[in-house]
């Protein structure tokens, strides 16, 4: 026999429930805290503290035991996480483990993920590009997947609100398909990135714009960045160990302990929340809101249920997918929400699988002094004011460029030290990497596997996602056009790279499955974020993405969840939910 515990109901009562403490949930618990709501955050990782909890942030390279290197053990353990570049030595301890997290490849899938306070925001390159009318208008002009039911001027003020928290450098470079942002001063271009930039601009007359890297680093940090305690962006480049001055922007730098001063905060980790609690009836009348959720404690598996009355799930993507597939009630048997059969449908991701690289053999007077977490970025070109292949929507790049340098490994002693030194140098060498948009289908999708569980008695998801002949025929046109561009600007020894057997995934930039709409026939959520069929809860990561454009999404999640957040609390205070 059980009792009900008042108090502790009363104790487990939140006014809003946060499922996810990274980059989009770390926006929510500000907003929802900084609104005076008493908010549970739940992680389920451990906590990692901004500062005391970054080991490796201060090592030296010969302090590291395999001098930042992943051993042979390390890479045979963890086939899945140890293709992304980011999971190195310094790093690891941020990422999970292969045999801890298992789940389903009806296809091959790459599924990088952080369980811990701060998520991914700890482990991200940190490229900010807002999206523009181009992209939230992309599926009503290119007819895939449905309208979004919002357009850039619903959240260009959101964009704004976000960067001035977040700190976000750039340079205002006037381009209709990447609007400008409210940019701290930008890095600065190699002098070969420079000539490419000035190459392409003579050839194809403002076409193919070249620019600097938008990202989320304090190049110039203002009051506000100096009231979270954050500080200038030292240029280290060693931002996957967790940054000790701040200059990167991280839910554990930033908005965690802003949310946490409001004294509104209560932040749970190593709490996996298994599903949302659906109640039909409540004091008999129909109720149709979510309760609360359940968790589950991840040490000692013991489970406990706490309520609220908004919940945002910011699990990222897959896993806000996975914990709304697994909210199974009798009103909602196929999972939360799921009156049309879409949930777990139309995920879509960006191909991050190819790169080409070319050497100049100009520039010998110069090299690169220190080091700049940032690189060039060539806006999409393709597609953009009209159809203009036989392949839909187009690519962004990343352009990066380093002097190649040898050194005589042969020599010894002060041969080897002066070698080091003063390493001979050889030409410029630059490198592009493709990140092209997907089409979401309704053939990509995830679900649960109906047998497999993890460590906590959820069921398993099972991804069956994978490329198309549009992706085929994009990497194709970008080995063509980039292969052009760099002979354009003199460059030699092109040589393109493709592992066409790649697994998509090592983009880290999942998107769909419960995706904004303007019709409940056809889409999971409305244009604030909250499920068609059950309003009080809200999805505001990556799931919620009705397309994928061409641009790093996160961005785009952080001023989503502040616009939604802020919707919220209006509803609540209208007594509207
Ligand atoms: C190496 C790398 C480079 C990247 N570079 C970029 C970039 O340059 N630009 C860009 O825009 N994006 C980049 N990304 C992607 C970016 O990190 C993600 O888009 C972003 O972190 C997503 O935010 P999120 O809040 O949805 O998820 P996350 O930041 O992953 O946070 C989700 C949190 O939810 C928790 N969680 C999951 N399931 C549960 C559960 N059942 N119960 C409780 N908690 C749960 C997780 O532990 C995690 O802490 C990169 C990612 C990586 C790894
Ligand atoms: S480059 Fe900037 S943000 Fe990255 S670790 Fe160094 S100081 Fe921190």
């Amino acid at each position: 026999m059980s009792f009900l515990n008042i108090d502790s109901v009363k104790d487990r009562t939140f006014d809003a429930i946060v499922i996810g403490s990274g980059i989009s949930g770390g926006w929510a618990a500000k907003e929802l805290t900084g609104k005076g709501l008493r908010t549970l955050v739940l992680e389920r990782g451990r906590d990692v503290k901004h500062i005391t909890d970054y080991p490796t942030t201060m090592m030296q390279p010969w302090e590291f035991q395999h001098l930042g290197q992943l051993t042979k053990e390390m890479r045979e353990a963890n086939p899945i996480a140890s293709r992304c570049y980011a999971f190195r030595e310094d790093a690891t301890h941020f990422f999970i483990k292969d045999n801890e997290h298992p789940y389903v490849q009806e296809k091959p899938f790459d599924w990088i993920r952080g369980y811990q306070v701060g998520g991914k925001s700890l482990m991200w390159a940190r490229g900010t590009q807002r999206w523009s009318d181009f992209d939230f208008e992309g599926p009503a002009r290119d007819g895939f997947a449905i309208d979004w039911p919002i357009r850039y001027a619903d959240i260009a003020p959101w964009y704004s609100y976000v960067e001035k928290f977040a700190g976000i450098s750039g340079n205002k470079d006037g381009l209709p398909q990447l609007p400008d942002g409210e940019f701290l001063p930008p890095h600065e271009q190699s002098c070969v990135e420079k000539h490419f930039t000035d190459e392409m601009a003579k050839h194809y007359k403002g076409t193919r714009p070249i620019i600097i890297g938008r990202c989320a680093h304090l190049t110039k940090p203002q009051p506000i960045h100096y009231q979270q305690g954050r500080a200038q962006c030292q240029n280290r480049s060693l931002c996957q160990r967790g940054c000790p001055y701040g200059g990167y922007f991280s839910s554990n730098s930033s908005t965690l302990p802003w949310a946490a001063k409001t004294g509104k905060m209560t932040l749970r980790p190593d709490s996996v929340v298994h599903s949302i609690i659906f109640d039909e009836k409540k004091n008999g009348l129909t109720s149709g809101r979510a309760t609360g959720v359940r968790v589950i404690d991840a040490h000692t598996k013991e489970m406990t249920e706490y309520y609220a009355r908004i919940i945002f799930v910011n699990a990222a993507c897959l896993n806000s997918n996975l914990i709304l597939l697994n909210s199974k009630s009798n009103r909602f048997p196929n999972g939360l929400g799921n009156d049309n059969g879409l949930l777990g449908k139309y995920v879509a991701f960006h191909n991050f699988r190819t790169t080409i690289s070319a050497e100049h053999d100009g520039f010998q007077d110069t090299t690169t002094e220190g080091i700049r977490p940032n690189s060039s970025y060539i806006p999409r070109f393709r597609n953009v004011f009209k159809q203009e292949t036989d392949f839909l929507r187009g690519y962004a790049a990343g352009f990066g460029s380093s002097r190649m340098t040898t050194i005589d490994t042969s020599a010894m002693g002060e041969g080897l030290k002066s070698s080091l030194m003063q390493p001979k140098y050889g030409n410029w060498r630059v490198s592009s990497h493709m990140m092209g948009e997907t089409i979401p289908k309704e053939s990509n999708y995830v679900t649960l596997d109906s047998s497999l569980t993890d460590a906590w008695g959820i069921p398993q998801l099972k991804i069956s996602v994978a490329y198309d002949d549009n992706d085929e025929k994009m990497i194709r046109d970008f080995h063509e056009q980039m292969s052009e561009m760099l002979t354009v600007a003199g460059f030699k020894n092109i040589q393109t790279h493709d592992v066409p057997d790649k697994a998509p995934g090592l983009d880290i930039h999942e998107m769909g499955g419960i995706r904004m709409g303007k019709d409940p026939k056809t889409s999971m959520l409305n244009k604030w974020n909250q499920l068609h069929a059950c309003k009080n809860v809200f999805v505001t990561d990556g799931a919620c993405m009705t397309s994928t454009s061409t641009q790093n999404p996160s961005l785009t999640f952080m001023a989503i969840t502040a616009r939604a957040a802020d919707h919220a609390v209006k509803e609540m205070r209208k007594g509207l939910l």
